[in-house]
């Protein structure tokens, strides 16, 4: 069985062609699949019934399933997602999920969402880190968990699914679970669907991909999809940054900094956002704000700093509230946009790093809504 929610518009339009049929199909089924959100190939009633028939017997739409939606007292959200791939996972005795979250704000509302099951790259600050790597999420995996938020939100706001034009998911970042630019086809093929008009129509300013600086698959990215692009720094020199973001043995502070500037050429926003996150005694200091105005002084960017999130055993302590005000202000004395990551929804554990993609400790003040009020 073909899964048709693996496709973007030019490989759907490649399928009807390959059995006869014309491509502009694709574009009506894109708009079925990922603008109404119908997934019954009978109600799709634009399209001839021999052929919706026929794809009833060669393809199928399927989408990972929500074992859990959690509601944060701060209207953060997020879903508890089983992607469990009967034939790999199974075999390993791996129950596979992932997680996905909704952070509303007064004039955006943006999806975080996951690229892998775990991550290789082991950032010695990050519970996807600590769990080690299990696989890399499919195309539908993927874009399923927009599908998913966006049938749930609006479902829940009392939208018409075929009429609401308002978007209640205005912005998409690639910061969840996993390194996105190590499942690069993917990652990119679920982007250019977030993308196209057909289907969820954000513009490149508002999908983000972070990135913990896997340099050559940066200079892909801005040929292939150049969406607005934030980069894990954590640290103002190699040694420390060698130690906190390991990839960084292979493509050193010096080259990611230059990646960045060749990113930039093809950028849709004129800047980089680089990511900090502030742990105590580690990276928080006076002497480490200068090191790193040197670091990005040929970089036009702007500055995230991102309380430590802690998590069991990580062996690290957020900050003292008074550092992070006092490293903010060295950065923005010189002339940078600094912004401190006001920490979201840490009473179901959807703040950034803890995405762990585990049944979560039910005792917490958490509202947990039925799967079926979501499916
Ligand atoms: N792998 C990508 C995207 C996912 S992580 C990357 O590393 O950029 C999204 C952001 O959360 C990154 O900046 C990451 O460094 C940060 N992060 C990870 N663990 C964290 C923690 N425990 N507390 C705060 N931020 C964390
Ligand atoms: Fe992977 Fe990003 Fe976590 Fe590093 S911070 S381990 S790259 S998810």
């Amino acid at each position: 069985m073909i899964n048709l929610f693996n496709y973007n518009q030019l490989q759907l339009a490649d399928y009807f062609a390959s059995i006869g049929e014309k491509p502009f199909r694709a574009k009506q089924l894109m708009r079925w699949m990922h603008h109404f959100g119908v997934y019954d190939f009978t109600q799709m009633t634009d399209i001839a019934k021999s052929l919706r028939e026929k794809l009833a017997v060669d393809t199928e739409i399927t989408l990972p399933n929500v074992q859990l939606e959690q509601v944060s007292n701060d209207g953060t959200r997020k879903w508890l997602i089983d992607v469990n791939n009967k034939v790999t996972d199974d075999k390993n005795g791996v129950a596979n999920s992932i997680e996905t979250v909704f952070i509303p704000e007064d004039d955006r509302g943006t999806l975080c969402i996951s690229s892998q099951v775990g991550c290789a790259l082991a950032c010695t600050f990050c519970s996807t880190g600590a769990q080690g790597f299990n696989r890399n999420l499919s195309v539908s995996e993927i874009i399923g968990q927009l599908a998913i938020a966006n049938k749930s939100l609006r479902s829940e706001s009392g939208y018409d699914l075929l009429s609401v034009n308002d978007r209640i998911i205005s912005n998409v970042v690639m910061m969840g679970m996993g390194e996105p630019l190590t499942n690069y086809d993917n990652v990119v093929t679920a982007m250019q669907i977030m993308l196209d008009d057909s289907a969820y129509g954000l513009s490149r300013r508002r999908v983000t991909l972070s990135t913990s600086g896997v340099v050559p698959a940066m200079d892909r990215l801005k040929e292939d999809c150049p969406v607005a692009l934030a980069v894990s720094l954590h640290a103002p020199n190699d040694a420390l940054r060698d130690v906190l973001v390991p990839i960084n043995k292979k493509y050193p502070i010096k080259e990611l900094m230059a990646a960045c500037n060749r990113y930039l050429e093809k950028a849709p926003r004129d800047f980089v956002t680089f990511e900090y996150v502030m742990l105590d005694g580690v990276n928080d200091t006076v002497e480490h704000a200068h090191e790193l105005l040197e670091v990005i002084k040929h970089v036009p960017c702007k500055l995230n700093l991102i309380p430590f999130n802690p998590f069991p055993n990580s062996g690290y302590e957020t900050s003292k509230a008074s550092h992070i005000r006092v490293f903010r202000d060295i950065l923005m004395q010189a002339g940078y946009v600094v912004t401190v990551r006001k920490t979201r929804g840490d009473d179901i554990d959807a703040a950034c790093g803890q995405l762990a993609g585990k049944v979560l400790d039910k005792t917490k003040r958490t509202k947990t809504i039925p799967i079926e009020a979501v499916a």
